[in-house]
């Protein structure tokens, strides 16, 4: 390797297996040489989070970091650790300081059937992460009144009053609002992106009702699509397709898959959810955190998996599914191979991908797809022997 990745360790049963994964599958292979962040919980605990701030820096240096799931921790876990406070979110940290979208990407085997049957390739999901219902206000009124919405400028012009409601009866009220700023980068991150896996770009909300807030959006991605991506998108191959997000649910669900759509922050949220059941399990769904500034994060869409870690630290063998780790780290190896210009490293990247599905093909599946599998599983496995048969595959196919 050239230039090194920044990988960043996290918590639990995820931590476990992110050893297991370089252990055997890495370090045998490559000369793999990383810049170390240790988010476990403990440590983020003793730097005060300062080493989750050091991590999304360096990615800011080196532009390709790979990721461990870590503990968000809530009332129980600052008990459970001892922790001197409730600390942020790393993903929220690290997402604010890169200025990222994340998009999710299914992992998909033939012996696993997405849901809906003509999806045959990933539907990329890229969700804005900025305002709308998540920063709102909102309140309840309980008697007759005027709800007003009212804009104060700073340079003395005339204030802006609009009536929103003329309440006669108890109800509800709300505003959002959002940035040119952030659209904009969510905008350029899902051009990006698209570009960089080759795939359509679909884009859709409701701007036929909401005809100034979400055709904003519209018109943001349009200018940046004309300005920045149209040559390229035709160089690619590859098209830009607005539509109303009712037709857009529509034609997803009739679609073949192999294409990134993109969303307002709600209804990514709600979409995001119905992919990844529709395509089988959350374990088989990546991440990448990509920034406007050209910089990625890989990681697994899954959280620590608390339940199967106290079943190790019983001693107990578990069946977690390594497959969502793995292909962050094969995520991030083929990116740092494609700016280094080393094919040996994309090479190998694409090697480890395909021993993981054929292994899955093969019938040998950890008791997560063991569930969906058709035909049914050969052989149900502990994490570590599926690692192993990983293992034979890739030392057969290098
Ligand atoms: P989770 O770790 O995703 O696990 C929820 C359940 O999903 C598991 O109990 C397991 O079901 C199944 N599952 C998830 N990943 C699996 C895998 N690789 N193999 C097999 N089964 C898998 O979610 P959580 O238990 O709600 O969260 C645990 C911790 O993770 C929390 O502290 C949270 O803050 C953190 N978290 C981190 C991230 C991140 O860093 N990106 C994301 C989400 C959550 P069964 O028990 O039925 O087998
Ligand atoms: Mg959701």
């Amino acid at each position: 390797m050239k230039t090194p990745l920044v990988e960043i360790d996290g918590d639990e049963m995820t931590r476990v297996m992110w050893g297991m994964i370089k252990e055997k599958l890495l370090l045998p292979y490559i000369d793999l040489k990383t810049k170390y962040y240790d988010l476990a919980l403990e440590h983020r605990d003793e730097t005060d989070d300062q080493i989750t701030i050091d991590a999304a820096v360096a990615i800011k240096k080196y532009s390709v970091g790979v990721k461990c799931a870590t503990i968000t921790p809530n009332a129980a876990r600052v008990k459970e650790y001892n922790l001197k406070q409730q600390w942020k979110s790393p993903n929220g940290t690290i997402r604010a300081i890169l200025d990222g979208t994340i998009f999710r990407k299914p992992i998909m085997v033939r012996n696993i059937k997405p849901a809906v049957r003509n999806w045959k390739k990933p539907i990329i999901l890229g969700r804005h992460a900025y305002g709308d219902v998540y920063k709102n206000v909102e309140y309840r009124i309980n008697g007759p009144g005027r709800v007003e919405l009212v804009f104060t400028p700073e340079n003395g012009e005339e204030e802006v009053r609009h009536t929103i409601h003329e309440f006669s009866k108890p109800g509800v009220v709300q505003s959002i609002h959002n940035l040119d700023a952030s659209i904009s980068s969510f905008a350029e991150a899902c051009f990006s992106y698209a570009l960089d896996q080759r795939v359509d770009l679909w884009f859709s909300t409701k701007d036929t009702i909401s005809k100034i807030y979400d055709s904003n959006f519209r018109e943001i991605f349009e200018q940046i699509y004309e300005e920045k991506y149209r040559g390229k998108f035709e160089d690619a191959g590859i098209t830009y397709f607005y539509t109303l997000i009712d037709d857009a649910v529509a034609r997803i669900i009739r679609s073949e898959g192999g294409m990134v759509w993109a969303l307002k922050n709600y209804d990514g949220d709600v979409m995001s959810d119905m992919l990844a059941s529709a395509y089988g399990s959350l374990a088989m769904m990546t991440s990448v955190l990509v920034s406007p500034h050209g910089y990625f994060e890989y990681e697994s869409a899954h959280g620590t998996v608390q339940k199967h870690y106290q079943r190790y630290l019983r001693g107990e063998p578990t069946s977690t599914n390594p497959v969502a780790l793995i292909f962050a780290w094969s995520g991030a190896l083929r990116k740092r191979g494609e700016l280094d210009g080393t094919p040996e490293l994309v090479i190998f990247a694409d090697k480890l991908e395909a021993s993981v599905i054929r292994t899955i093909e093969e019938g040998i599946m950890t008791g997560d797809l063991a569930k969906l599998a058709e035909p049914p599983a050969k052989r149900v496995v502990y994490t570590e022997e599926f690692i192993e048969e990983v293992t034979k595959r890739l030392a057969e196919g290098w």
